[in-house]
């Protein structure tokens, strides 16, 4: 369970979240959803640890990790621009979380080698990620996310690198691992139609505040303002 609870971000006099409240629980595919300069990724900043709140407070699981360093929360963020390694291998890569932590080499050797069986990537482990397409790029930063086996995964935008068919390919496969893992997910999208066809729920921001919370259905269906109807494109 994710809880977030009043949080807000000022840089400088701009409020670029305000009051944010969420309630995540286990195994949800919750989508942040909002146009561009909203504070989507600023929202994902904080909950990863990468950016500290202005006010309010983050709870993982009911302990309060506001204060706490990126690594010491049971999440694994995925960036927009996979933040690959370049100078080394795909295995090191996927195994770097583990590495960083100290884990046994044997330990860390199996958990490479099952997420990347996983992901279908077992044959470019040797490779470096210069010589990867871009979606094979988005895989390899996936199993780099998924090999502490995280309680919450944060992405960022993971597919707008990929052109339109890998897109909606990479969309069926999410979908499909969020099935098989039972991990919350919490996937930050400006893309109306990504958002309606992954998500569990979706947080619709404008502004820096939650314009509506729901599933799909009812936001699309009993859209709460103008703004969520235009978004959505839901008949008038
Ligand atoms: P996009 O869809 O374009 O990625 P977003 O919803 O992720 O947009 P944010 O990156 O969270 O938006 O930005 C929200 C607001 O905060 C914007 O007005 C942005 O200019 C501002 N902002 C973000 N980071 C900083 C920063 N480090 N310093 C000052 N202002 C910032
Ligand atoms: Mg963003």
């Amino acid at each position: 369970r994710l809880q977030i609870e009043a949080v807000s971000k000022k840089f400088d006099a701009e409020y670029a979240v305000r009051e944010v409240s969420l309630d995540i629980a286990d195994g949800e595919f919750m989508v942040l959803l909002g146009p561009s300069g909203c504070g989507k990724s600023t929202l994902l900043r904080m909950i990863a640890g990468l950016e500290e709140p202005s006010s309010g407070r983050i709870l993982v699981g009911d302990v309060d990790v506001t204060d706490a360093a990126p690594q010491r929360r049971d999440l694994a963020m995925v960036f927009q621009s996979y933040a690959l390694y370049p100078h080394l291998s795909v295995a090191r890569n996927i195994g770097f979380p583990l590495r960083a932590r100290r884990r046994p080499k044997a330990e860390i050797a199996q958990r490479v080698a099952e997420v990347s069986a996983t992901l279908e990537i077992s044959a470019l482990l040797e490779r470096r990620p210069v010589a990867l397409s871009g979606g094979q790029r988005q895989r390899v930063a996936l199993a780099r996310a998924m090999v502490r086996d995280p309680g919450a995964f944060l992405m960022d935008e993971p597919l707008s690198n990929l052109d339109a068919k890998l897109r909606s390919a990479t969309r069926a496969e999410l979908i499909a691992l969020h099935d098989r893992l039972g991990a919350t997910f919490l996937y930050v999208t400006h893309d109306q139609v990504e958002a309606m066809t992954m998500a569990t729920r979706i947080a619709l921001l404008n502004e820096g505040r939650i314009e509506q919370c729901g599933t799909p259905e009812e936001l699309y269906d009993h859209p709460r303002s103008t703004f969520v109807a235009g978004f959505l494109g839901s008949p008038p």
